[in-house]
């Protein structure tokens, strides 16, 4: 072998292949309605078919896409068939798909503004203009003393914020010393099981996370989150961090924003919160008082990789003082020391973020804006309430069905009367079609059936046939 040998693939094969993969991705969108929705494949069945050992020799690219469509194929859910209703949207798009490419194909890594200045310039553009977008509070642009950052997950911005908290509330001594059992956080029982999660990374320790009751719709009580605030300081506690939810996982429940964040400003505690999926509403006027009391809100997040057809991952988040946040999350080695970062003058988002790395992830969103326009994103938005308000309508209309919760967006949460099981075997029984995948959730003490609206390519005949299945198979279990 000479020292001249190369294993790479060519930039002429690079320009082949990639036309074949995008060729495939295409195919893929045009026939991704005769897959079965929900995967069929059993534990262990995928696996099964892989070689058990790598190749020693690289192999050919076709054969690589050749085991994509017979290997792979079979084992996807396809979260981007106009039939999925399950979970919440993951919704993609053509621009995205393009930006995602490009990030991948220019790979730089952008933890410092200095390692690519245009990754960190664009993301922080982009975060100002879906300010603007959204109609949120002028406090979260980078312009004022906030700004926003591109997060992996709303897990991910909801544990920063926590983290924030955290260190806001004991002067950075936790940062210091570790904690001593006395941070208190809250959240509702509807919220997402993220903030859990945070709280024992944290360090808070599960324990001092209150659960705090909802009312009839689903949304915090807050006169029940001040008591607990008050039991708790009476106890030597210390009150950190309160979470409130645009759109619970659950129901789409809208937690009082104005009221909790009163309580939170008054005792001083740092409200975050959490919009992954439904903030994207608010691209539409209309829609706007689902943010009524966030000027009061330390934090927030919304998930663009959820419902504003941008691929995964996609999680824009907003601090009111990025000072805090910075304070909290910085650490300057030696070998990251650079002007730029020394001169104040620049963003380094490595210290907005529990990673050091980070995707140029800004492409694919500025992608997505500049195809749809404002005006076509909220088109979109507008079509899957209006489909899902159509969707309430029929279940009202037929009295084997009930509505089990409000239908502020896209959410419907519905129930045959028949009962528990009566739901749980109607939804297998639909999902086992293959014509659609729909979920369910407890709601007090009853099983619900969720049905989203949210995929990029749902249109109302998909919709329409989704109702009438559901209508045919109601009196079969
Ligand atoms: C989906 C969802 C999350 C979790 O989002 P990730 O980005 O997957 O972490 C958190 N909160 C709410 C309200 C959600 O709907």
């Amino acid at each position: 072998m000479s020292a001249e040998r190369s294993f790479h693939m060519t930039p002429d094969e690079f320009r082949r292949y990639g036309y074949a993969v995008v060729d495939w991705i295409a195919d893929y969108y045009k026939r991704i309605e005769s897959f079965p929705v929900l995967s069929r494949v059993e534990p262990g069945q995928i696996r099964a078919a892989l070689p058990p050992q790598p190749p020693t020799y690289g192999e050919p690219f076709e054969a690589m896409l050749k085991d994509v469509e017979e290997l792979i194929l079979p084992g996807l859910t396809h979260w981007q068939s106009p039939n999925f209703f399950a979970f919440f949207p993951a919704n993609a798009s053509a621009p995205a798909i393009l930006g995602e490419l490009l990030s991948a194909g220019l790979g730089v890594q952008g933890m410092l503004w200095a390692t690519s200045p245009a990754c960190t310039e664009l993301e922080t553009h982009v975060l100002d203009w879906l300010v603007d977008m959204l109609a949120l509070p002028d406090k979260f642009k980078s312009t004022g003393s906030g700004g926003g950052v591109i997060q992996d997950s709303a897990s991910s911005a909801s544990l920063c914020a926590l983290l924030a908290a955290r260190e806001r509330a004991t002067g950075y001594r936790t940062n210091a010393h570790g904690c001593d059992g006395r941070l208190v956080a809250y959240a509702s029982s509807q919220t997402h099981s993220s903030i859990e999660k945070a709280v024992k990374i944290a360090g808070l320790g599960r324990e001092n996370l209150r659960i705090i009751e909802v009312d009839e719709k689903y949304a915090m009580r807050p006169e029940a989150l001040a008591r607990q605030i008050a039991e708790d300081k009476r106890a030597g506690l210390v009150p950190c961090f309160v979470c409130a939810t645009v759109g619970t996982t659950s129901s789409n429940a809208l937690d009082p924003l104005p009221e909790i964040g009163q309580i939170c400003q008054q005792e001083g505690v740092w409200l975050h919160v959490d919009a992954a999926m439904c903030g994207t509403a608010a691209l539409c006027p209309e829609f706007r008082y689902i943010h009524n009391g966030l000027e009061l809100a330390d934090s927030y997040c919304f998930n663009p990789h959820k419902w504003m057809f941008t691929n995964f991952d996609c999680d824009c988040f907003y601090v009111a003082d990025r000072a805090t946040l910075i304070n909290t999350l910085s650490v300057l080695p030696e070998y990251l020391r650079n002007k730029a970062t020394e001169s104040g003058a620049v963003i380094d988002y490595r210290d907005w973020q529990i990673p050091l790395g980070r995707r140029f992830r800004a492409l694919k969103l500025w992608f997505v804006i500049r195809h749809y326009g404002v005006e076509g994103l909220r088109y979109h938005i507008r079509r899957h309430v209006e489909l899902a308000h159509a969707f309430a309508s029929w279940v009202e209309a037929d009295d084997r069905f009930e509505l089990a919760a409000p239908v502020p967006l896209n959410l419907v949460c519905f129930r045959h009367k028949g009962g528990d099981e009566a739901n749980l075997k109607l939804m297998e029984r639909l999902n086992r079609s293959g014509e659609l995948y729909l979920t369910h959730t407890r709601l007090g003490e009853r099983i619900v059936l969720r049905f989203c609206v949210g995929q990029t390519n749902t249109e109302r005949r998909h919709v329409e046939r989704a109702w009438s299945m559901i209508q045919s198979m109601a009196d079969e279990w």
